[in-house]
């Protein structure tokens, strides 16, 4: 007999099923066993009575032990979402330790386990089904994201790792040893992006591992994580960016609406707003609030800037503009009618950063001048110059970092908790 799911068993109420899953709780009433069974989709009651010919084994199961239910499906108002399985027979697939090294149900009282053990343990972390709920929640929004790529024309490239010099910036990257030299790990898809665009493949878009070697003990930081990235060739500046990126956040928050409506999401109203630094600045001043660097915006004036838009607009994102050309790197474009400001924005989410996007340099020698500006070496920065002398779109693009996203959505503080298997400075398992 086919397996089906938890979720299913409401179409099926008078048959008989089989259900797979982990033992979630256990309550042996000494005539009469209930097994709360938990599956991917959901969790059913079953009842176990004496003249069931395996009795005995639900009298001997473990928490988290991973059975097979054959049974009847009968309605019953008092069982937990009203149905309830008349079971007929168990088979123990694999049995748990009576003693789990975190619990799994906290219902018997008690906060959760700390984040570290938690990560520790992380494969029995993510049996609660609020954990799961994060990667369904992902998953959609990746399928709806996907959608609007296709709509828009956009192309998926996978960009490698591996890197010959140390990447755009300088930042920190990770050394390895590449057979007899030194390779580096890409801290950033970006020059490869902008490739794509000097390729002629027009709209792009990547999802991949992104490395920092950053010794950040912030909960906002790790030294792996995923990114989104995307980059749109014959864009007219970075308000182009902005329109792409808020549709396409848009598109994956209605995916995850359409599929998981359980998660009750709230779809945010497009467009967001839009101000720019300088704004953010004074408002953040109109509310008493200082910052320490005058062109860029702290961590607490990030989640405060959150708090005044979604009192004046009700939305839980905006687009912080015009960066000063102090802050932005070399190859960030500049306006024309103000060069000290770049075409660039990040756009912050329920009090952080999620991204941070710009129209790129295209015209060679601006470029450069504009990187000696910086004191870059323009030795390292060659190969990539080359890109925008045989012809080559006006272009930007963006990062996102959708830890961050998923964090605020579910209401965690740390990104770790969104994170299939964080790594950061001291963690470098499972
Ligand atoms: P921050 O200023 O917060 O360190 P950043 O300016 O270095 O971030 P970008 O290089 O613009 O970030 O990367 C794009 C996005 O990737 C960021 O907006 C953020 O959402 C995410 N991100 C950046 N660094 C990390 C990290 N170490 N861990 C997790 N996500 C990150």
């Amino acid at each position: 007999m086919e397996r089906i799911y938890i979720k299913d068993l409401k179409d099926h109420a008078g048959e008989e099923v089989v259900i797979k899953g982990f033992v979630d709780t256990l309550r042996d009433q000494n005539k009469i066993v209930f097994i709360i069974l938990r599956d991917i989709t959901g969790k059913i009651q079953n009842v176990v009575l004496k003249d069931c010919e395996d009795f005995d084994l639900a009298k001997d199961l473990t928490e988290e032990s991973v059975i097979e239910i054959k049974g009847l499906v009968k309605e019953e108002k008092q069982a937990p979402g009203g149905f309830e399985i008349e079971t007929k027979k168990i088979v123990l697939l694999s049995s748990a330790a009576p003693e789990l090294p975190i619990p799994v149900n906290t219902r018997k009282g008690g906060e959760e386990t700390n984040i570290t053990s938690r990560l520790d343990y992380r494969f029995i972390d993510l049996r609660k089904p609020e954990k799961a709920n994060i990667f369904k929640a992902w998953t959609a929004f990746e399928r709806g994201m996907r959608n609007y790529f296709e709509k828009n024309n956009f192309i998926q490239v996978y960009t490698p790792s591996f890197m010959n010099t140390s990447s755009e910036t300088g930042a920190e990257v990770f050394e390895v040893s590449y057979f007899e030299r030194k390779a580096y790990l890409a801290q950033s898809p970006q020059f490869y992006k902008q490739m794509a665009i000097a390729s002629g493949l027009e709209k792009v878009f990547i999802s991949g591992p992104v490395f920092r070697a950053e010794e950040s003990f912030t909960t906002r930081h790790m030294t792996e994580f995923t990114g989104w990235d995307f980059e749109i060739g014959f864009i007219n500046d970075h308000h182009d960016l902005m329109k792409s990126e808020e549709e396409m956040i848009k598109t994956g928050f209605e995916k995850i609406k359409e599929d998981l409506p359980e998660l009750d999401i709230e779809i945010p109203q497009i467009p967001f707003p839009k101000i720019t630094i300088k704004e953010a600045k004074e408002k953040l001043e109109a509310a008493g609030v200082k910052g320490e660097k005058e062109h860029d915006l702290s961590p607490e004036e990030e989640r405060r800037i959150c708090e005044i838009i979604k009192t004046e607009t009700g939305n839980d994102f905006v687009f912080i503009t015009d960066y000063d050309i102090s802050i932005r790197p070399f190859y960030h474009m500049r306006h024309e009618n103000n060069p000290q400001l770049t075409k660039s924005a990040d756009l912050l989410y329920k009090g952080i950063e999620i991204t941070t996007l710009a129209q790129r340099e295209h015209r060679p020698e601006i470029l450069e001048k504009q990187a000696v500006e910086k004191k870059m070496d323009l030795n390292l920065l060659s190969k990539y110059l080359e890109f925008f002398k045989y012809g080559c779109p006006p272009h930007g693009g963006g990062g996102i970092g959708p830890s961050r996203l998923f964090m605020k959505m579910f209401g965690y503080d740390n990104v770790r908790e969104v994170t299939f298997l964080p790594r950061d400075v001291n963690r470098l398992e499972p």
